[in-house]
């Protein structure tokens, strides 16, 4: 009622109901644009602060500006998986080095969306539909294997994204023993640890 009050008087002024304080940050994803002045009305036993929904809104806004090709909306998240199925993710984050993450990662942890890192997808069921997440892929420098000797002994350093049977091929390769066994576990190391 009091939505539609304000429609009729206000020319040019979007009002919405919510029917509960949970919708409130998809409805205003739907209709919010730049520089547009929000009024709630009614919301006062929300627990969040308009500003602060405000605020997660242009985060991710400016998360998909920032990061270019490397923010992608609405992208399969099943069909990276072993067993192919499942849905897709609102967001999905491509990092290939520590800078992109330095750049990129505080608008990630503004944008209001729940952080999931996908690995290889062999540990992974996910269900149909799209999920309210940030999907987070680890590629470039994070798929690195580098080693150093120190005395008797190699120490092998990686990246969170490299997948297991990668590492110990190539370990194998270069007549470093004892890791021969990951050759046939399907996951990455940050999935692993
Ligand atoms: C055929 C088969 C054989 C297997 N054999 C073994 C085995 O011998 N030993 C064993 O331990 N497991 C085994 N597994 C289980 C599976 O491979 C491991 O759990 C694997 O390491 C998961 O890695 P992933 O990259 O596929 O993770 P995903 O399936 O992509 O993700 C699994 C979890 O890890 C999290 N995650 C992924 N990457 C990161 C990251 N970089 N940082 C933080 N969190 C992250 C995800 O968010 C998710 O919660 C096997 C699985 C299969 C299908």
């Amino acid at each position: 009622m009091i939505a539609e009050a304000i429609r009729r008087r206000g020319a040019g002024v979007t009002t919405r109901y919510c029917a509960s304080t949970d919708d409130v940050p998809d409805v205003l994803e739907d209709v919010h644009a730049r520089s547009d002045v929000v009024v709630l009305l009614g919301a006062a036993t929300w627990r969040r602060s308009p500003r602060g929904c405000g605020h997660e809104l242009m985060s991710l806004e400016e998360l998909i500006e920032v990061g270019g090709a490397r923010v992608l909306e609405h992208r399969a998240f099943g069909a990276r998986t072993t067993y192919r199925v499942g849905g897709t993710v609102r967001t999905l984050v491509t990092l290939a080095s520590t800078s992109d993450l330095e750049e990129l990662g505080p608008l990630m942890l503004s944008s209001g969306l729940e952080m999931f890192v996908l690995g290889n997808g062999s540990n992974l069921l996910v269900a149909d539909g799209e999920h309210d997440v940030l999907g987070v892929h680890l590629v470039g420098e994070f798929e690195q294997l580098r080693t150093r000797e120190e005395g008797d002994v190699v120490v092998v350093d990686v990246g969170a994204g490299l997948g297991l049977p990668i590492a110990a091929r190539r370990l194998a390769k270069s007549g470093i023993v004892g890791f021969e066994w990951a050759v046939g576990v399907p996951g990455s190391f940050g999935g692993a640890a």
